[in-house]
């Protein structure tokens, strides 16, 4: 089948223009087919700078975010990262490619299991799914380098604080007087410094 749109076109088109700059993170978003996480009646819209339904309500994420988020975590390539919300697993992907290690957690079985599926079939091995609810991150594995929250938290992410190691970051989406924003924290003495990144508009991040 013959794509009119693809990654490479994507990056250029959407996310290098809006001041993404980071050649890493831009080489990486053009590697990886977002067509391969999501459902293939969707396959046409994939290389389209928008969320899209992944099915049980969920969306995997705008590009242009996916690329911001990415790029404020400022990875070196060493790091151990945590995600939490995997959706369809293209966040980790295109983490896989930047980093030593990816862990992500994901409360929807059924998600979880596609999302490995799609990391396992572009031949990725340094990406760890868990189904669980993400409200207290993964500590087995802890600490963490960066943690990074893909659904829109009610409230600030101190629950990490002893899963991130000092001066790490934490990216998040806070909801805040109805309005989400998407913040960058970094620890430092056991308290988070934070900065405002943008508006964002992320599906809730839901607590047992
Ligand atoms: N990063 C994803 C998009 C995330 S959508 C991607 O690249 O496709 C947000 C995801 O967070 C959804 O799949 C939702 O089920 C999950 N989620 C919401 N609250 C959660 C929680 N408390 N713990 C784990 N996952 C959660």
């Amino acid at each position: 089948m013959i794509r009119s749109m693809n990654s490479k076109r994507m990056v250029e088109k959407y996310i290098a223009p809006r001041g993404i700059e980071d050649k890493r993170v831009l080489e990486a978003m053009k590697s990886i087919p977002r067509h391969h996480f999501v459902p293939e009646a969707l396959f046409e819209r994939a290389y389209s700078d928008h969320p899209l339904p992944i099915g049980h309500d969920q969306t995997i994420s705008q590009p242009y975010i996916v690329a911001l988020m990415t790029q404020a975590l400022e990875l070196q390539g060493s790091e151990k990262v945590l995600e939490i919300g995997t959706g369809s697993g293209y966040q980790a992907a295109i983490l896989s490619l930047l980093v030593k290690q990816v862990f992500s957690v994901e409360r929807i079985h059924a998600l979880a299991v596609q999302a490995r599926k799609n990391i396992e079939a572009l031949d990725i091995h340094n990406v760890s799914i868990q189904c669980s609810n993400g409200e207290t991150g993964w500590n087995e594995y802890a600490p963490f380098d960066c943690i990074l929250v893909t659904a829109a938290m009610p409230d600030e992410p101190l629950a990490f604080m002893n899963q991130l190691r000092d001066q790490g970051v934490i990216v998040a989406p806070i909801e805040e007087d109805g309005v989400q924003k998407l913040y960058r924290y970094t620890k430092s003495n056991q308290q988070y410094t934070r900065e405002y990144l943008c508006h964002c508009a992320f599906v809730p991040f839901i607590k047992s």
